[in-house]
């Protein structure tokens, strides 16, 4: 899910500068934040000047305007809906970053056997009626969108760049990947313009460069599913990271006095019933993205035992059972929060 807020305001609006003096260097700490992709995207960074620090910020918010017009499924001219309507008929060539974020996308569908799926598109229209009207799907509906959901059913053509999805009526959404890819690439840019120390946002995915002049590191705050029954959140410091948490305590809805979340099991084609929240710690934030849906669809021992299996990777997961949460950490997993 892609979409802008639809503010109407120009970035210079938007765009609210903060500059504070960083301790012991030469060196201002900035912030700036702007709407993207249907959410709040936040770059904090350090810099020596406001004319650098503003003008890096302006270009890696731009680069977030570029991807959002790529990926959201709620532009009808966006590249991603264009391949929604060609794509069954013949191979449509696509923008590298469309062609990185899908194929990035497959290996983390084959990591998870599917627990993880950008076909899932078919099914998230569905359940975001189903939420709007707050009644369960119908279930011939559900069982004819669950049909369309197999990532195995797009052809990438590495040669030519091109992707063929293999049936009319695949949609894909890009709403578990996307703000990570962003996040990596806004965080590339202003790392090749020179500034290292900084953190990009996007919504619940965050990518980390180097610490803050003098600091051990960036101080991350956890937005865990057990928030609204009244636990603190939780922080840990990274540096040269991403974390994403899927499944924080607001995206949750009510149907029938349960709680459904906005990730879908593509295998059961239902959302996924209970609080929970899932943090992924990574290299970047495009895995930490995917990987945080996809370990919230897989059972939690699954989920474990394959964030221990890949390097640099860790998980902490927030269950609720019964009348409270359980809390389950990888090995790997920074200590900062309950459970670790
Ligand atoms: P996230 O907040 O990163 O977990 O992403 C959730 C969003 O990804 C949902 O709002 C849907 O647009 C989409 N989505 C839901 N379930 C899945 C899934 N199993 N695999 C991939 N994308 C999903
Ligand atoms: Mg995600």
């Amino acid at each position: 899910m892609l979409r802008s807020l639809g503010f109407g305001l120009g970035l210079t609006l938007l765009l609210l500068p903060c500059s504070f003096p960083a301790r012991g260097a030469q060196l201002k700490r900035y912030e700036y934040s702007l709407p993207r992709m249907g959410t709040i995207f936040r770059i904090e960074l350090y810099a020596a000047d406001d004319a650098t620090a503003s003008k890096a910020a302006e270009a890696a918010f731009a680069r977030a305007e570029e991807l959002e017009q790529i990926m959201s499924d709620y532009r009808e001219d966006s590249e991603l809906m264009r391949l929604a309507r060609e794509g069954a008929e013949a191979p449509v060539p696509v923008s590298d970053d469309l062609y990185n974020v899908l194929a990035k996308s497959i290996r983390i569908s084959e990591l998870t056997h599917g627990a993880f799926d950008v076909t899932v598109g078919p099914l998230v229209a569905l359940w975001r009626d189903a939420r709007t009207t707050r009644r369960f799907p119908d279930s011939f509906d559900l069982a004819k969108a669950k049909a369309l959901v197999d990532y195995r059913n797009i052809e990438l053509d590495p040669t030519r760049h091109t992707v063929f999805l293999k049936h009319a009526g695949m949609r894909l959404d890009l709403g578990a990947i996307g703000k990570g890819y962003a996040a990596d690439q806004m965080l590339a840019w202003l790392e090749s313009r020179g500034l290292r120390h900084a953190m990009v946002v996007a919504g619940g995915e965050v990518a980390i460069g180097e610490p803050p002049p003098g600091e051990a590191g960036w101080k991350i705050a956890i937005d865990t599913a057990d928030a609204q029954a009244g636990s603190a959140p939780c922080a840990i410091v990274l540096h040269d990271a991403a974390i994403s948490t899927s499944g924080d305590s607001k995206q949750f809805e009510e149907i029938n006095g349960k709680h459904y979340s906005h990730v879908i099991n593509p295998f059961t084609g239902v959302a996924l019933e209970g609080l929970a929240s899932t943090t992924v710690l990574a290299r970047d934030a495009t895995t930490t993205d995917a990987l945080g849906t996809a370990l919230s669809v897989l059972p939690v021992a699954d989920g474990i035992r394959l964030a221990e299996s890949l390097p640099g990777v860790a998980v902490y997961m927030v269950r609720q059972e019964g009348n409270g949460f359980r809390r389950y950490a990888s090995r790997g997993f920074p200590k900062g929060c309950p459970g670790r």
